[in-house]
């Protein structure tokens, strides 16, 4: 138990992903401040996307996380993983406890595109994949058939692109990923020859990123594949202040136009002004069916997508739709559902009335699903320059439990408590696992396994039990 002097600005952070680790961060660097931190997550594991989104090859992404074990070292610092708010905790409880709160849990759902045939079985959110390939407890028992021969990926961000490359790599770029296992085999056998990736606007509007569609054009095993007559735009079509990237984008696509094919086993074909209309099939996927578009300049001078009436049916297996993730609400926590998004200005959570709460918002549950890692430190920093703004003028101060009956709760909340150390311990075992397979980890992906790793006697005790009450 630690000792919590009863003064301190005590601040509930709800998610350990990069917005809540950022968040704790700049709490703690804050030197006026005399604050105590306490992450709750509802994971084993913490980091988020980190672990669980950014793509497998992305070892460098990674590191980040080093910046977040110094603020999880800090003393005034309390991790309680497999915490969930709704099943143990409750937004009362915080409030009751805390000065305040910051929501820091992402953006977990996926938007639907609103096509008939979305949910046959070979159709499914690239969100799920990415939790799949990841190793995340909530998607690793996912299925996904990688039998046939096609795969289209609706959707023109990072996303999308990171699918694409996933479902192309070799065994050997797959054997030095931390890919979690059961994908990383089931990808290693796949017998996709070709991925499709769809755009619904051109290539101009395309939203990934210049390093990650540079890399299509380099893999080990796959061709990149791109019709000279979609990325040459007709003026009607361009921007009227194309951004730099967008012009990188544009030049890399024609000069992936003019190559020829590579020999490789694989291809990622990247196709524009396309929307699905329908995913088609019986009792699974057999295609989606295509409608061209062309774009139309709104009022506010962007370019939207309109169909014509030119349609074609591509045949597939497996759909995945890559286009953005969506938040989901709290238990009691104030949601604007148009956005979805936790309901704030500014990172301050409102109530529908507009009224202030002792309440906060970081990262992607704030803003939307936009930006890269790193965009979340910024982010983090505005919401809790607001939230130190509102303590200085007195709107934190609340009727709120003592420090030592805090911290009792607080270790107490979880069914099986995860301490900071325990955490470590996994860490330790997965860079184990790793060393001996020459990768860079080997994940966990059951609850079950980690709390093996965690509680091995408890563990045998219950199987005794089991065993003795079977005899019985
Ligand atoms: P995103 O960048 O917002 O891209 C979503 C894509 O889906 C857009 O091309 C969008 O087209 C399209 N779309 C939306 N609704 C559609 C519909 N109904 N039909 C067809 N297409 C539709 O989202 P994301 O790829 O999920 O990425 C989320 C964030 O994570 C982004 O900021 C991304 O950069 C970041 N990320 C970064 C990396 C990396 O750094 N390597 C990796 C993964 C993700 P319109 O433009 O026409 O709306």
């Amino acid at each position: 138990m630690t000792d919590v002097p009863s003064t301190r600005l005590r601040v509930a952070i709800v998610g350990l992903g990069p917005s809540g680790a950022y968040a704790a961060g700049h709490l703690l660097a804050n030197g006026d401040l005399d604050v105590h931190v306490d992450a709750f997550e509802r994971l084993l594991t913490p980091w988020g996307l980190v672990r669980s989104g950014v793509a497998p090859d992305h070892p460098n992404i990674k590191t980040v996380t080093r910046v977040y074990d110094k603020t999880a070292a800090d003393p005034r610092f309390t991790y309680h993983g497999n915490v969930e708010l709704g099943r143990d905790i409750s937004r009362e409880d915080l409030l009751a406890r805390y000065h305040a709160i910051i929501y820091a849990v992402g953006t977990p759902g996926d938007r639907p595109m609103a096509v008939p045939g979305e949910d046959l079985p070979g159709s499914a959110p690239a969100t799920a994949f990415v939790g799949w390939y990841n190793g995340h407890p909530d998607h690793r028992d996912e299925v996904f058939d990688l039998s046939c021969r096609r795969a289209v990926v609706i959707g023109n961000g990072n996303v999308a692109i990171d699918v694409a490359r996933m479902l192309t790599l070799t065994p050997a770029e797959l054997g030095r990923t931390d890919m979690a296992d059961h994908a990383m085999f089931a990808l290693a056998r796949s017998e996709i020859e070709e991925v499709v990736v769809v755009g619904r606007r051109g290539p101009e509007q395309a939203a990934f990123t210049n390093p990650e569609l540079r890399e299509l054009g380099v893999l080990a095993g796959a061709d990149v594949a791109v019709s000279a007559n979609e990325v040459t735009v007709p003026d009607a079509f361009r921007e009227h202040a194309p951004s730099k990237a967008s012009q990188r984008n544009l030049a890399l696509l024609a000069e992936y136009a003019t190559r020829g094919r590579r020999g490789h086993a694989k291809r990622i074909a990247l196709r524009f002004l396309l929307s699905p209309t329908q995913i088609v099939g019986d009792r699974r996927v057999r295609g989606v069916e295509l409608v061209r578009n062309r774009l139309e300049r709104a009022d506010d001078g962007s370019l939207r997508a309109h169909p014509t009436a030119a349609r074609a049916v591509v045949s597939a297996g497996l759909v995945l739709r890559a286009v953005g993730y969506r938040g989901r609400p709290l238990p009691g926590v104030p949601f604007d559902a148009q956005r979805g998004v936790i309901a704030n200005v500014g990172g301050r959570v409102v109530e529908p009335g507009g009224g202030p709460t002792r309440e906060y918002v970081v990262g992607w549950a704030k803003r939307g699903p936009s930006g890269v890692i790193g965009t979340n430190k910024r982010c983090a920093q505005d919401t809790v320059r607001a939230l130190v703004q509102d303590m200085v003028a007195g709107r934190l101060d609340a009727p709120i439990a003592d420090a030592g009956a805090v911290r009792d709760w607080a270790d107490d909340v979880a069914s099986v408590p995860v301490t900071w150390a325990d955490w470590e311990t996994l860490d330790r075992h997965e860079l184990q696992a790793g060393q001996r397979a020459n990768r860079p980890r080997v994940k966990l992906t059951r609850v079950s396994d980690m709390l093996d790793v965690l509680h091995p006697a408890q563990r045998e005790d219950q199987g005794s039990a089991v065993l003795a009450r079977f005899w019985a």
